[in-house]
């Protein structure tokens, strides 16, 4: 039995499928705090529980013999509001579960980590061993768990496998740049506004794409795998805008709020080096451009729903 945790959010409910259709019996944990019911696998077990909880987390764990932990607060611009929430649902979080984890004997753990560790890269693309120094609450918290998780494996046998996403798109994702806009666009076709000057640079990847990568992932049998997981191209934000204006058929006037970071913690040029993946035979399908489409696709599709 695998325990995913986070199961009814964007990633989580993708992954639960897939594990589901490769015969895996799945539980899943979710608070239902950004997650979904609705997304949550049919033919997995579901526990409405909170990871800050541990009388919830050890009952989640029976049985259990590999934990997925996709839970978190992914939300990098609530950094400057409310540092505690992100620090509670991504670093304490992460230590219950792996000391609950330790207490029950379990010793294989699957985490999804982020680009955003590595702060302000200078190398691009960044490669898994450039230095990790965060600028925002939320890097800093998984950059935190990365560590945790590493010193659990060390201390105590386990076994991990952690993915560093550039940013994941599609369908069932309820934030980020393409939702944010379609948002406002909604309310206001005639104008949008876009954090930043527009020239933030980033790599995009596609949901079965991403899920795809996890997957092979697994293949790497060191005690402590890491990955990063995200495309070969990058896309400005600017460009994002107009591709999500032709999808809408709207032309708004776009009204830029300056400066080179959409918010406090937002690194304006992100690339991952992904060739360590590559080596084990996987590589994305859609480039940044046709995954941004794609994904914009998914998104109009399931606000008219
Ligand atoms: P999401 O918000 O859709 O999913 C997170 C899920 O975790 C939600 O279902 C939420 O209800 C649940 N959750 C949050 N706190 C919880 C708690 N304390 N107890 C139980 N459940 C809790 O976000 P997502 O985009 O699917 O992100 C999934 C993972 O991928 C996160 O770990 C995130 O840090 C990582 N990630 C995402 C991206 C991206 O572009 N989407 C990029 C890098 C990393």
């Amino acid at each position: 039995m695998i325990l995913l945790t986070g199961g009814a959010g964007f990633i989580g409910s993708h992954l639960a499928d897939k594990l589901v259709e490769m015969g895996e019996r799945v539980r899943i944990i979710d608070n239902l705090s950004s997650g979904k019911l609705e997304y949550v696998n049919k033919n997995a077990e579901f526990i409405k529980g909170d990871l800050r909880n541990p009388k919830d987390v050890r009952e989640a764990l029976r049985g259990v013999e590999e934990v997925w932990h996709i839970a978190a607060n992914p939300e990098v611009r609530l950094g400057e509001k409310d540092p505690k929430t992100i620090y509670e649902n991504n670093l304490l979080a992460t230590y219950i579960l792996l000391e609950e984890m330790r207490k029950a004997g379990i010793e294989r753990i699957i985490f999804t980590s982020t680009s955003t560790v590595y702060g302000e890269a200078e190398v691009i693309p960044t490669p898994e061993d450039y230095k990790t120094i965060p600028i925002s609450i939320y890097g800093a918290t998984k950059l935190g768990c990365e560590a945790l998780i590493s010193s659990y494996c060390h201390t105590f046998d386990m076994q991990a496998w952690i993915y560093r996403f550039a940013n994941v798109i599609g369908k069932r994702s309820t934030h980020g740049v393409i939702y944010d806009f379609i948002q406002k666009l909604k309310k206001n076709p005639n104008e949008l506004e876009i954090l930043g000057d527009g020239n933030q640079t980033k790599s995009y990847i596609y949901i079965s794409d991403c899920v795809e990568g996890i997957i092979y992932g697994l293949k790497a049998d060191e005690q402590l795998n890491i990955f990063n997981l995200g495309n070969e191209d990058w896309i400005s934000v600017k460009r994002i805008a107009e591709i999500v204006c032709e999808e809408l058929g709207v032309s708004p006037k776009f009204k830029f709020t300056g400066g080179k970071r959409g918010w406090k913690g937002d690194v304006p040029l992100m690339l991952l080096s992904i060739e360590k993946i590559k080596k084990l035979g996987w590589k994305p399908k859609y480039s940044s451009e046709e995954a941004v489409r794609m994904a914009t696709r998914d998104l109009i599709e399931e606000s008219v729903l």
